[in-house]
């Protein structure tokens, strides 16, 4: 009747079906099938019911453990946090260092007082000292070092003697630890003398260390001289320090930095007092001559 029928006999008398025909009875057939399925799944329903209060438990306890878990991960952020601030500093501390400016070997060792070339080729001649020197990453700040040097070599001339354990750095004689300059026979000669023309006989001189007292007392040794020598480390009754004070001729205090605060207070007030700071044995006994015979 209709050109689409008439149309499908053609085909068909050709021998070619319809595709659709074949699709169209499938799903058909899926159709089918769905409703079975679901007929099968509707049918004991009283179980589903018990599935789902099982279900609200399950996610209940899932809850719970997320809220664990979100607790959990809140602490180690703060830690985190913590940490990240502890780094911080410690970068913000690093770059500060970084920006200081570094300083070379032969500047440190200058400030150190091995202060011209030569001075510095007799340290690093040695080959331990050598070693430490340019073992150290930051020389500069190396204070253990420094303080290691600074005990072990004695800057000399050429005519003083190193005392015993020491290492000699030979200098000029200007910069040595002993003379500084000065002729010490010459010297230790215009001290006695001070004190025998004016009749300054009782002389304290007090401060720095033994060893600078031992050479002091290698120059000065004249017999009619009553010389009381203190280094700065002896420990002194205040009442002492007080009578020594009152029956010397002449305090001279050697370095005041080394001499107890309180004891110091009272060489001060003696009748004669004078102050050397610390340098070599040569400019102590020129400056003491002068204060021994001052008006
Ligand atoms: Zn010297």
């Amino acid at each position: 009747m209709t050109v689409a029928n008439d149309f499908e006999s053609l085909m068909s008398g050709m021998g070619v079906t319809r595709m659709d025909d074949t699709k169209g009875r499938k799903p058909k057939a899926s159709k089918r099938k769905v409703a079975v399925k679901s007929a099968a799944k509707g049918a004991p329903k009283k179980p589903a019911v018990k599935k789902d209060s099982e279900r609200v438990a399950e996610l209940e306890r899932a809850l719970l453990h997320i809220k664990e878990e979100r607790s959990a991960a809140e602490a180690k952020v703060q830690t985190l946090k913590k940490r990240v601030k502890r780094l911080k500093g410690k970068l913000a501390e690093a770059e500060l260092e970084l920006a200081q400016p570094r300083s070379t070997v032969a500047q440190t060792l200058s400030e150190w007082g091995f202060e011209t070339p030569d001075e510095r080729a007799q340290l690093l001649a040695d080959s331990d000292w050598l070693e430490r020197v340019i073992g150290e990453i930051d020389l500069s700040n190396a204070e253990a070092l420094k303080e290691e040097l600074a005990t072990t070599w004695v800057s000399v001339c050429s005519n003083c003697e190193c005392p015993g354990g020491k290492r000699p750095l030979v200098v000029a004689s200007d910069r040595c630890s002993i003379c500084g300059g000065f002729d010490l026979q010459t010297e230790a000669r215009k001290f006695v003398d001070a004190a025998l023309i004016n009749g300054r006989l009782r002389i304290i001189v007090v401060g720095r260390e033994s060893s600078d007292h031992r050479q002091v007392r290698q120059w000065v040794s004249d017999k009619r001289l009553v010389l009381t020598q203190l280094p700065g480390s002896v420990r002194r009754a205040r009442e002492t320090v007080q009578t020594d004070t009152d029956h010397a001729d002449v305090v001279v205090i050697w370095d005041p930095e080394s001499v107890e605060a309180a004891h110091l207070e009272i060489y001060r007030k003696a009748t004669r007092v004078g102050e050397i700071s610390a340098g070599s044995l040569g400019s102590f006994l020129s400056e003491a001559a002068a204060l021994i015979g001052a008006e």
